[in-house]
């Protein structure tokens, strides 16, 4: 058995209250988020002939933390074995054992550990463990007010989201790491690989 999460796109607003709810309960600063909302935007307006402008434009959002993938490139790069997959499927660093090489950081293709420099400690989503061994779910998922995200065993997700995805723009492609993670695309979202938008609020989502 594997937990996961399911997001609905098309629920939805990037309202941000899964990210601070995350960045409070886990007692965050401003150099990291776990969970991390992206504004994905393209489209254009064209001019017809008689005058007339057509819009090709579309703005959605994209909930995404820590993958927690079946093949966590994380966990692989870590030379120290800081980087745990547990039987849930749950993957965390432990802090004691991470000497912050940064390694993980590299590997992983969503561009979650973040590298916290004055701890000399890299950092992510454990999925809050503690409250799941509590018997509640992750905070993320009980903040959401419009109920975009889910969580539980990863099959039970799939049997209720049949016709879910395994991504869309702008993660990265799901076949590298297979992410526990399942997604209702909603009529903007655009495939993995898409060129026809961008991340809008770029800053707010990186920790550099
Ligand atoms: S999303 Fe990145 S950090 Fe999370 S398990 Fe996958 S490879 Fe590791
Ligand atoms: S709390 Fe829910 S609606 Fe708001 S940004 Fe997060 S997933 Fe989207």
């Amino acid at each position: 058995m594997a937990y996961g999460f399911y997001f609905d796109s098309t629920r939805c607003t990037g309202c941000r209250t899964c990210e601070m709810a995350c960045k409070d309960y886990h007692d965050l600063s401003t150099e990291a988020a776990f969970r991390r909302v992206f504004d994905y935007e393209g489209g254009e307006f064209v001019e017809n002939a008689d005058g007339t402008v057509t819009a090709t434009t579309y703005a959605y959002h994209l909930s995404e933390a820590c993958n927690h993938c079946e093949s966590p490139k994380c966990f692989a790069a870590c030379p120290t074995g800081a980087i745990e997959k547990d039987e849930d499927g749950i993957v965390y660093i432990k802090e004691d054992v991470c000497t912050g090489t940064g390694a993980c950081v590299d590997a992983c293709p969503f561009g979650v550990p973040i590298l916290v420099k004055e701890k000399n400690k890299a950092v992510k989503c454990d999925m809050c463990r503690d409250r799941i061994a509590e018997g509640k779910r992750p905070i993320c998922v009980e903040a959401c007010p419009l109920r975009a995200l889910e969580w539980g065993d990863l099959d039970e997700l799939k049997k209720a989201h049949p016709d879910a995805v395994h991504a869309i723009a702008p993660m990265a492609d799901p076949s590298i790491t297979n992410p526990s993670v399942i997604i209702n695309a909603c009529p903007a979202a655009k495939e993995v690989g898409d060129t026809t938008g961008a991340v809008a609020n770029e800053k707010e989502v990186t920790f550099a």
